[in-house]
């Protein structure tokens, strides 16, 4: 048994067709070229970055995006071919590749497996193709079964689905349409996320900043080359309440468990023994290093975040001091922000978090920081105690904005605590 340190990663790959109206990743549409030129400065930085982790075993790769599918699959096999190079990847890693259906070519499929990928992340979201364009999805029902379909023929046997609710327009029945009909092809995996309006997208200049009767649209972002959507989009339909959202929540919930489905996490389901490995160590505070344009680290307590402009990345030289320049400024996490953290992400999961896990990470009993707050909110019926473990119930669930606020510790307190040390 050697001593190595498991560590993830996340590989960025910022290509797409076309921006969705409600995106706001770090994504864009570039030519041919430009993406074989961005794969190549990736691929340096792969291979610079190995030498620095030498004592970790890599346990879980996950290719985001942006929508890695964009790419000729040969640049994936490059890819896989240089982090095995540069890193010590874990036989039973599990090794996952984001997917969009209108990009996912039958062809792309065997070369995946061949390079070790062994798990698909489809980004279906619904399986209304009114719904699909009017999130500026650039692919419909149809094409989501033959990716699906190519991809269960081609051997994959962990798919992952994302679905969304809260959809402008859509009812519950559209909802849980699209849930039934996901369900009946069996996917490993299913997450499903309420439509979250975020600044600076198409959808949130039309339903944060300008209101309902703002319809004109930047050129580019709608779902359509030709621009034909534009009068039809300019009928937005309302956003869902509150009380619709929560109907939903539940339905999926109801729906996916009755399936066989484990709800793992707030908006993950998965069928026993497929939860997605990265996530989890996402949520449960392991280290992990990002890779690619604007990819954010988590390494040895200090998070770092990747250059974000695409000119900027494809400057820097690998063999000097380009890491140094990519990574920017570190930021050293205070105690204090660990435990918050910890807290956080660990009661988005099902289970919630671990007393022990907490002492052995902070040194100190998860009562002697929280004891007063874990007992008040146990009181209200938000938390409840599972032997070792704490998690939200259902109510707390609902109302997890709240009941996560209250894991806020003072920082004045931290400092002042600092100075008399
Ligand atoms: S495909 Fe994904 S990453 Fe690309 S624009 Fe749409 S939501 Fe964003």
């Amino acid at each position: 048994m050697d001593h190595k340190k498991s560590l993830e990663l996340y590989i960025h790959i910022p290509f797409c067709v076309q921006k969705c109206l409600y995106c706001d990743f770090l994504s864009f549409e570039a030519e041919k070229q430009l993406q074989v030129e961005y794969m190549d400065q990736l691929r340096s930085e792969i291979l610079s970055s190995g030498p620095w982790y030498e004592d970790c075993r890599v346990e879980t790769i996950f290719i985001g995006g942006g929508t890695p599918s964009v790419l000729d699959p040969e640049q994936i096999t490059l890819l896989m071919q240089a982090v095995n190079k540069s890193f010590l990847v874990a036989e039973d890693a599990e090794i996952t590749i984001e997917a969009n259906p209108g990009t996912l070519l039958a062809r792309k499929l065997p070369v995946y497996l061949a390079a070790g990928i062994n798990r698909l992340s489809l980004g279906l979201q619904s399986t209304n193709n009114e719904e699909l364009k009017r999130l500026g999805r650039i692919h419909t029902f149809e094409d989501f079964l033959k990716g699906f379909q190519s991809a269960r023929m081609a051997g994959f046997t962990n798919i992952n689905v994302d679905l969304m609710s809260a959809i402008p327009g859509q009812s519950l029945e559209s909802w849980k349409s699209t849930l039934k009909k996901v369900i009946m092809l069996k996917p490993e995996h299913i997450s499903a996320y309420s439509l979250i309006l975020e600044e600076g997208t198409a959808f949130g200049r039309h339903y944060l900043e300008k209101g309902k009767e703002q319809t004109s649209f930047p050129k580019g972002e709608v779902g359509s080359e030709d621009g034909a959507d534009l009068d039809e989009l300019s009928q937005w339909p309302e956003l869902l309440d509150e009380e619709e959202e929560r109907q939903m929540y539940y339905l999926a919930r109801n729906l996916l468990e009755e399936a066989g489905y484990h709800s793992y996490e707030i908006s993950n389901y998965a069928r026993s023994g497929f939860a997605c490995r990265h996530n989890i160590g996402y949520w449960t505070g392991k280290e992990y290093l990002g890779l690619g344009l604007g990819a954010s680290s988590y390494v040895n307590g200090r998070r770092f975040c990747n250059e974000s402009k695409l000119d900027a990345y494809q400057k820097l030289d690998f063999s000097l001091d380009g890491l140094e320049q990519l990574h920017g400024e570190l930021h050293v996490q205070s105690r204090r922000e660990q435990m918050e953290e910890f807290m956080f992400l660990g009661l988005r999961m099902t289970e919630g978090v671990s007393a022990a896990a907490f002492t052995r990470e902070f040194g100190v009993h998860i009562d002697s920081i929280y004891g007063e707050v874990l007992r008040r909110l146990e009181k209200e019926g938000l938390l409840v105690r599972n032997g070792r473990h704490i998690a939200l119930t259902q109510w707390g669930i609902d109302v997890s904005n709240y009941v996560l606020s209250e894991f806020l510790l003072d920082a004045g307190a931290e400092e002042r605590k600092d100075k008399e040390e």
